[in-house]
């Protein structure tokens, strides 16, 4: 491998040990942002060759069930997973794929761009799932990486306004390098209703056609709920508690739909076209890499966010002496 990032579904793992159903319950191997050089190809492999860097999408289904069969391989019960319990992940010097999930890469297009289509088909599905277009207005709450590619995807798909809210000051100044129109800080004792109004303010007092959640927490979502305008969607991107409060009545009075996003489904080609084509620049995330011998420095960058970290990559095959 050549690249691994740092998501922050590995940081739960790593510290909580689970993710909703997923639960580890033996040694696994994390990693699921990964790219890497080819070195053999299996005999019937056709559509690439040795020596090709590629990104590699960490999962891949049954191809039999009626999800895989009908383009929803994402949903597939038997999904082999990256890091996703009990399937080791790819932060590792050699690993093994299928060749129908490695996208290989331009010349031009660098490793670490590779590593980073996927978080960005993350926030490639989460625009689809929420059908942003031409003229779509979009609240995102959270400035993390998922909010930041979810903000990269949207202004590629042609949103014409995008919001963006988050504690996080370096983020938000991030956020607005990338394009956001507007970017609302929230304080820790704000009330939900303060930042509503923040985030009618950002709109022009009108509401929002999509909103996307990638905080995960109780308020973010029911923000998006409350502040969508009627019949549009609330897309629900990142990963809290599964139990919460919400106000089903907004939605249900108001046919807002309520979207949830898990992983992506055909969104690695969308993703590599953007980056391949320059409409999107995923390289600004970046904030640290690491040698894979200083892994466990690494994690814990990634989890206290120390030094604004964003993004964090792993360089599984640089040797640690070497300056990175
Ligand atoms: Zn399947």
């Amino acid at each position: 491998m050549e690249v691994v990032g740092i998501c922050g579904s590995d940081v739960h793992y790593l510290v909580d040990g689970r993710i909703g159903p997923f639960v580890v319950e033996k040694p696994m191997v994390i990693g699921h942002e990964a790219s890497g050089t080819v070195l053999e190809l299996g005999r019937n492999v056709k559509h690439l060759k040795e020596g090709d860097h590629v990104a590699i999408e960490p999962g891949s289904g049954c191809r039999r069930c009626k999800y895989c069969k009908t383009g929803r391989y994402n949903l597939c019960p038997d999904m082999r997973f990256c890091a996703t319990p009990p399937i080791d992940g790819n932060l590792a010097r050699y690993y093994v794929h299928d060749a129908d999930f490695c996208f290989k890469l331009p010349s031009h297009v660098s490793v670490e761009e590779g590593a980073l289509l996927e978080p960005l088909s993350c926030g490639v599905r989460a625009c689809k799932r929420g059908g942003v277009t031409i003229g779509s207005t979009v609240l995102i709450l959270g400035a993390g990486p998922i909010g930041l590619t979810s903000l990269l995807a949207a202004k590629a798909f042609g949103a014409s306004r995008i919001v963006i809210a988050d504690f996080n000051e370096s983020r938000l100044e991030l956020a607005e390098r990338f394009g956001a129109n507007c970017t609302i800080q929230v304080c820790p004792d704000d009330e939900e209703n303060d930042v509503i109004e923040h985030v009618y303010e950002a709109f022009d007092n009108k509401q929002p056609s999509v909103s996307i959640e990638c905080s995960g927490a109780e308020m973010g979502i029911r923000i998006a709920i409350l502040v969508t305008k009627t019949g549009g969607k609330a897309v629900l991107l990142g990963m809290g508690k599964t139990e919460i409060n919400l106000p089903l009545g907004s939605a249900l009075f108001r046919e807002v739909d309520i979207k949830g996003v898990f992983r992506y489904v055909n969104d690695y080609p969308t993703s590599l076209d953007m980056v391949a084509t320059g409409k999107v620049d995923v390289l600004p995330l970046i904030t640290h890499q690491f040698p894979l011998e200083e892994t466990l420095e690494a994690f814990e960058t990634a989890r206290t966010g120390a030094g604004n970290a964003i993004k964090v990559l792993i360089r599984p095959n640089t040797d640690s002496s070497s300056n990175c």
